[in-house]
């Protein structure tokens, strides 16, 4: 089996005690200065976001050990979709949530980045969220490079 390191965060996955590989370290390291990287592929140009192991788009190993590989992305993107959680992970199982603690998830595209991510999404409501909609990350407070520094996403001022 390969080694895994767990990260700790708040977001989603988390709850079913998410794990990340090393090829992510980097890419969460750099949440502690407030940054969101993206790795080019060498051969094809497309750009991850998170990153990954292999381009599936020419299958060739990213080189995630070289500097020039790895670029800084825009903290903005477009939401792509989204759903609204009516139900919570609870310790022990699920709950029905109230309308003021239900969440919205949204997959989005960074600008620049040629793959897509999942966040929560604050600050709209389940009437203002839009395939479509300008958004951007939300830090949390204190960082300490773990996923749950880039805490969720807003509407794009
Ligand atoms: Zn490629």
């Amino acid at each position: 089996m390969e080694e895994h390191i767990s990260t700790s965060g708040t977001w989603p996955l988390s709850a079913f005690r998410w794990k990340t590989e090393r090829f992510m370290d980097r890419y969460v390291e750099a949440f502690r200065e407030r940054k969101i990287l993206g790795i080019k592929c060498a051969n094809c140009g497309t750009v991850y976001s998170p990153p990954a192991l292999i381009c599936v788009k020419c299958t060739t190993e990213l080189r995630l050990e070289r500097d020039e590989d790895w670029i800084r992305m825009s903290e903005r993107g477009t939401v792509l979709s989204y759903t609204v959680a009516y139900t919570g992970v609870a310790p022990g199982g699920l709950k029905d949530l109230s309308e003021d603690e239900r969440a919205i998830y949204v997959l989005l595209q960074l600008d620049g980045a040629d793959t897509h991510m999942l966040a929560q999404l604050e600050g709209a409501g389940e009437d203002e969220v839009r395939v479509g909609m300008r958004v951007q990350a939300a830090w949390a407070s204190e960082t300490k490079g773990a996923l749950s520094d880039l805490a969720h996403f807003v509407p794009a001022r």
